[in-house]
């Protein structure tokens, strides 16, 4: 996959804005999906960040796994729940390339997470904005904020450019 100049993290510090918080650790997500890419993975990638400290950065896995559920969402909850001992994940925040399907948000929701922020839509499976609010709905028993659009551009040119070659 041709390298696409992606937004830089800030090296050396967590910045104190919230909104550049959020780019901070979107970028480096973007990174995580970047390297799916070139992989021949659907570049999708996963940071989750709790107390600005990350817990875990993943990517799609799905060809290398041969398992349709190897989202990064399921592998990033997986090992950040690792690196916790513990079976939840509240108070983390969830920073996705991609608007999560309705497995990864029906995961993210039985970790508790404390947001989800992602950074462009997926109108064929997206849960959190485009073909349902899961996160918003009042039926369910736990509920979280979404954030959305945090480097949107980069992350749709990254799956635009991926299945571009595969044509
Ligand atoms: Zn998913």
């Amino acid at each position: 996959m041709e390298r696409m100049e992606l937004p830089r993290p800030s090296l050396l510090r967590v910045p104190d804005d919230p909104v550049e918080v959020d780019q901070h650790f979107m970028a480096m997500a973007l990174r995580e999906a970047a390297e799916a890419g070139e992989r021949g993975e659907v570049p999708v990638g996963v940071v989750v960040v709790r107390d600005q400290v990350i817990l875990a950065r993943s990517s799609n896995r799905c060809e290398e796994l041969a398992d349709p559920t190897a989202h990064a969402e399921m592998l990033a909850i997986t090992e950040a729940c690792a690196e916790l001992g513990e079976a939840r994940l509240s108070e983390a925040v969830v920073y996705c390339t991609l608007e999560p399907c309705f497995m990864c948000t029906g995961a993210l929701l039985h970790a508790r997470v404390a947001r989800i922020v992602f950074a462009t839509r997926d109108p064929k499976f997206g849960a959190c904005a485009s073909l349902a609010q899961l996160p918003a709905d009042r039926r369910l028993n736990h509920r979280c904020p979404v954030t959305e659009g945090i480097y949107a551009d980069v992350a749709g040119d990254l799956l635009k450019a991926f299945f571009a070659e595969r044509r």
